[in-house]
């Protein structure tokens, strides 16, 4: 959310430093800096005891081993609400954000508006597939810079290049050559998605 976790191996200038909300003095030299341009952000100061209880009120991280199709499936099953949001529920997954979600939905051929408990376990598969493959691809693209976002040591990402429906609201499907639609009625954030690809 606009904010940034950097490492500046060299002393701040004075404008570098205005949105900082914390600055960490590293041992080996330089300083770790959040910037908070918005104040969206939060930072919690937690001893082992209280990150337990923190962490464990999260769900799987989407490419570590325990993300299963199986756990993916049982937690779309119980939901009534629309798919995205479960997807971007930090408790049913941590770390899926509104980019991402659009693209794995679209990937996956999954409209974003469906409920979770309507999709059938083929539909797990590709989901569970689809996030993991989109999260990695992103990573290996040092993610992705739509307006301010910058890697730990100041560059830009690159996956804007490849998404396929975030941001393309109104134009040709790359599959099919429908309009894309976007919509913010599903959870207040924009959504964009294919009629046609995405069932
Ligand atoms: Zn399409």
């Amino acid at each position: 959310m606009t904010g940034s976790l950097m490492v500046h191996r060299r002393r701040l200038k004075p404008d570098q430093a205005r949105y900082a909300v914390l600055r960490a003095e590293l041992q080996g030299g330089g300083e770790l800096v959040y910037d908070d341009v918005r104040r969206l952000g939060t930072l919690l100061l937690l001893n082992e005891k209280e990150w337990q209880r923190y962490s464990s009120a999260l769900g799987p991280e989407p490419l570590e081993p325990d993300f299963s199709v199986e756990r993916l499936g049982l937690a779309l099953q119980r939901s009534r609400q629309a798919i995205k949001k479960v997807i971007m529920d930090q408790r049913h997954l941590a770390g899926v954000g509104n980019i991402y979600a659009n693209e794995a939905l679209f990937a996956a051929g999954i409209d974003p508006s469906k409920p979770a408990r309507r999709l059938q376990p083929d539909d797990h598969r590709r989901l569970h597939t689809e996030i993991r493959r989109i999260l990695g691809a992103a990573i290996a693209s040092n993610g992705t810079t739509v307006r301010d976002y910058k890697t730990g040591t100041g560059e830009p990402g690159n996956f804007q290049l490849e998404l396929l429906v975030y941001g393309r609201e109104g134009q040709p499907c790359r599959v099919c050559g429908t309009r894309l639609t976007g919509t913010h009625a599903i959870d207040a954030r924009i959504s964009v998605f294919c009629h046609r690809c995405q069932t």
